[in-house]
């Protein structure tokens, strides 16, 4: 059967043409289609906790603060896009540090190389990947917020958590 509204062919079975036209009623209703794109994910209210409540918690917890923001960081991350490649990264990022730290310091062969050596070194390893990977998620979740924000790679890189939550406080969502 022809849409009498815009002529577009429609199955007999169609209830609704593209255009709106709905069959049985006759009337001009909203498209199937527009109210199916029309549904927006709902906001999740990102960590609203202050940058400097992790930068304070940073030497009390020896570091470990930072690990932990990451996580409700890719978390977040995770409910809002649906996935998250961040998240699992974040979440083995504190072990796999400590590997890969251990393994690092056998290669040296020498008792007396220090993890303070290493740890850095493991550490930017496998930072700075993870914090790249969200700070991609969360330049495409914060630009559709705020129109053509991006957040900086070196700033991404050197402060990590503690910039990405300075931006994630201020996130209204997009309602
Ligand atoms: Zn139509």
């Amino acid at each position: 059967m022809d849409c009498p509204h815009c002529g577009l062919i429609n199955p007999d079975s169609a209830g609704r043409c593209d255009c709106g036209y709905d069959f049985p009623s006759r009337t001009m209703q909203k498209p199937y289609t527009a109210m199916e794109t029309c549904v927006k994910r709902p906001t999740v209210e990102p960590p609203r906790l202050h940058w400097g409540w992790v930068l304070a918690l940073r030497p009390l917890t020896g570091g470990l603060s930072d690990y932990v923001l990451l996580i409700v960081e890719s978390n977040w991350s995770r409910k809002m896009r649906g996935k998250s490649a961040a998240l699992p990264m974040s979440i083995i990022l504190f072990p796999a540090q400590v590997v890969l730290t251990v393994l690092l310091r056998l290669g040296t062969g020498s008792p007396s190389e220090s993890a303070v050596l290493w740890w850095p070194i493991a550490g930017a390893l496998l930072w700075i990947p993870n914090l790249l990977t969200l700070r991609g998620e969360l330049n495409e979740l914060l630009s559709a917020d705020v129109p053509g924000f991006s957040l900086s790679g070196p700033m991404s890189v050197l402060l990590g958590p503690v910039y990405f939550q300075y931006h994630l406080r201020d996130y209204q969502g997009t309602t």
